[in-house]
């Protein structure tokens, strides 16, 4: 009977089970016996996940490109994209720094808490700082530097280095259709035959996911902090989670409708199994394999718009993140006493937009990159400390809005080019 289930109710029954049973076991000390029995196979479901993520991203790209009919389609695809991506990023920190600046969650921090935190996490946060500062002369520019490959071998086998791969791809996809011969063809053909491959690869992957999403959940459950620490920074978790609400469920239905015309309703609808995806694995790029394979399957946007926006979206267009960057630098301000004027916020609106963009599509990326927003404004990275006990609840939420939006701005170039399957879009058998 579960075998019939919709997939997202599978998950979602997942998520339920791991939470509880997590809780349970927690209660009754048994942390150990979660670490040696189930914790294995979350990693064992996440590895799967990333297994499959390079060759996605590779296939994918270098065969949409090719599948255009023209370089002119291509570029214009590419400048929308971009376009889309930047814009709804900008608007996502905007969001983000309103919502502070109005809620002032930092005045809601009492001393003693921000004692508390800053000797909980001092050590954890001084680790990521050297790890960053360890990355050569990090500057606001190394995404753009860091996406180029100086090795393509070392770049497909480091799952971190999925623009380097996606920069690749594109290089080869676009050589490809610039010669277009008879020579070329059997490249094409051999790129056309292994995506359905992987695809399939990714259903057989996904049969696994409820079991390891319970164990990532159960996981997660004898991992969080206790209450008391949690309580100090309640109101900049509200905030947080607020600002990813309005742009999740407002402003990305808003431009569905407003772009499209279309009710963004059964969209929605079919992005919950990605979403609840992305929620347990707090990972973008793990959850790609079935973000792709929903919204082409089940949302019905053609393959060539999906396999290139899509890989590209799970790794440089991340709104959630950069929302989350915005209101976190803000609140750290306002919780140490640094006034930021206009310009400060500027600078952060600046900053976040690149930093979501250099963030990888992992776990607790964008708490790296935001040591680099801190740094740009001035603002002790020390006190990341207050936050970071929030952080992983925070990135399932934030990793969410992040595949959403990716979803989002696929669906509506791909309608502005009439090329959505409503058929599929309106079929309501969800398996
Ligand atoms: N976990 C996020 C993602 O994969 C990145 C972040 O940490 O904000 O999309």
């Amino acid at each position: 009977m579960i075998g019939k289930l919709a997939i997202h109710w599978k998950i979602l029954l997942g998520i339920i089970m791991g939470v509880g049973f997590g809780y349970i076991l927690n209660c009754f000390g048994l942390q150990h016996f979660v670490k040696n029995w189930i914790t294995p196979f979350g990693i064992i479901f996440i590895n799967l996940l990333k297994m499959i993520a390079v060759p996605i991203v590779f296939v994918s790209i270098v065969k949409s490109i090719t599948d255009f009919k023209s370089f002119e389609n291509f570029a214009q695809l590419s400048k929308r994209t971009l376009f889309a991506f930047i814009s709804t990023t900008i608007f996502a920190v905007s969001i983000g720094l309103v919502i502070v600046n109005i809620l002032k969650p930092g005045n809601f921090i009492d001393a003693s808490s921000k004692v508390e935190l800053m000797n909980t996490f001092n050590k954890e946060v001084a680790d990521k700082i050297n790890s960053v500062s360890e990355q050569k002369d990090i500057s606001i520019l190394s995404p753009i530097i860091d996406a180029v490959p100086s090795n393509i071998f070392l770049a497909l086998s480091d799952n971190s280095k999925m623009l380097q791969v996606i920069f690749f791809a594109l290089l080869i996809g676009f050589s490809i259709m610039k010669i277009k011969s008879t020579e070329t063809k059997p490249v094409v053909e051999f790129f056309n035959g292994l995506y359905p491959i992987l695809m399939k690869v990714i259903d057989l992957i996904m049969l696994f996911a409820p079991f390891g999403i319970f164990a990532l959940m159960t996981t997660l459950m004898t991992e969080i902090p206790n209450f008391s620490v949690l309580k100090g920074i309640f109101v900049y978790g509200l905030t947080v989670i607020l600002g990813l609400f309005i742009h999740t469920f407002i402003f990305y239905p808003l431009c569905i409708y407003i772009f499209t015309k279309k009710n963004p309703l059964p969209v929605f609808k079919k992005m919950i199994p990605f979403q609840l995806l992305a929620f347990s694995t707090s990972s973008s790029a793990a959850t790609l394999p079935l973000t792709m394979e929903r919204t082409v399957e089940h949302i019905g946007v053609d393959e060539d718009i999906a396999s290139f926006v899509l890989p590209l979206g799970a790794t440089v267009n991340m709104d959630g993140t950069s929302l989350y960057q915005g209101v976190a630098a803000v609140f750290i301000a306002q919780a140490l006493n640094i006034p930021l004027n206009f310009e400060a916020q500027l600078m952060i609106l600046f900053t976040a937009t690149l930093a979501s963009i250099g963030a990888a599509a992992v776990p607790s990326a964008g708490l790296l990159m935001l040591i680099i927003v801190l740094a740009q404004v001035g603002i002790p990275e020390a006190g990341l400390a207050l936050i970071f006990a929030l952080d992983r609840p925070l990135d399932m939420l934030r990793t969410t809005t992040n595949v959403t939006g990716d979803v989002t701005i696929s669906y509506i170039l791909a309608e502005r080019m009439g090329k959505v399957n409503h058929k599929k879009l309106l079929e309501s058998t969800d398996n």
